[in-house]
């Protein structure tokens, strides 16, 4: 299969007018070059908005803050794109230093403030964040569009590298396909120029990446299918059938995805709604 996203190397860092990343010291097969930090703030403001404060690590946080500090802002506000521990972790240390509220889907993850759902407009000091429902990758999954930079942060959803996995049973591979039709939408409709992803480089050319990802899901499981169709039953031979690219440290990833594949072609939905 094409490889997703780009190749080259990703050293974060300012990349649109209001956004810079901060590289969390994680990386690893899930976590690529670890994870995206993002402080997002309006040109001159005093405050800034950081999306998914990434795992509880001392030497991180006190990056972010110094990123914070270097543009002049203080935080005020922590968002989370979903509450995978790679992404939220550190929310709490770093809403105890700052006192800034978390903003989540998931009430779990929320501290000190309000939660955040579909339609929602974050605004900070001129800074403007709209908030879209994406699940799929997870049920509490988040993309916020930066309008001013026409920029999508889109958390694990799509990354920029490789391709996202669905956590079988709380993800779900029919709302993943529905969410990517609408960040291809998105994209368009907001002339993007840019995915701020969760993981791997920002990509400037987000209607080719959301493409790519859909035809790479459309390919996988086609794949899946096919394999159905041939009598294969057995999760490990399926899994060799559909993905005879996986690396074996993988193939724990690839088993959740095949089990979002198999429960989208069977009609089974996944674990009923928390709550
Ligand atoms: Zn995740």
């Amino acid at each position: 299969m094409k490889p997703l996203g780009s190749t080259g190397p990703w050293a974060a860092g300012p990349v649109t007018t209001r956004a810079s990343a901060v590289l969390a010291p994680n990386p690893g097969w899930m976590t690529l070059d670890g994870t995206n930090t993002w402080l997002l703030v309006e040109p001159g403001a005093p405050r800034a908005v950081v999306v998914d404060p990434g795992p509880d690590d001392p030497g991180h946080r006190a990056a972010v803050l110094a990123a914070a500090q270097a543009r002049g802002t203080r935080i005020a506000a922590i968002l989370l794109t979903h509450g995978h521990a790679d992404h939220a972790e550190g929310a709490r240390a770093l809403h105890e230093a700052t006192g800034a509220p978390v903003r989540a889907l998931d009430p779990a993850h929320r501290l000190g403030g309000e939660g955040l759902a579909e339609g929602d407009v974050v605004t900070v000091d001129g800074l403007e964040v709209s908030v879209v429902a994406t699940p799929g990758h997870t049920r509490d999954s988040l993309t916020f569009l930066l309008p001013a930079d026409r920029a999508l942060l889109t958390g694990d959803t799509v990354l920029g590298r490789g391709s996202a996995v669905i956590v079988h049973p709380d993800g779900d591979l029919g709302a993943y396909l529905a969410s990517l039709a609408r960040l291809a939408e998105l994209a368009g409709a907001t002339e993007a120029a840019w995915v701020l992803p969760g993981h791997g480089p920002a990509s400037p050319d987000p209607a080719g990446l959301i493409a790519d990802y859909r035809a790479h899901r459309a390919e996988r499981l086609a794949l899946v299918a096919a394999a159905l169709a041939s009598g294969i039953s057995d999760r490990e031979a399926l899994l060799d059938a559909a993905y005879p690219d996986v690396p074996d440290a993988l193939r724990w990833a690839a088993h959740l995805s095949l089990a979002a594949q198999l429960a989208h072609l069977t009609g089974r939905a996944g674990a009923p709604p928390a709550g």
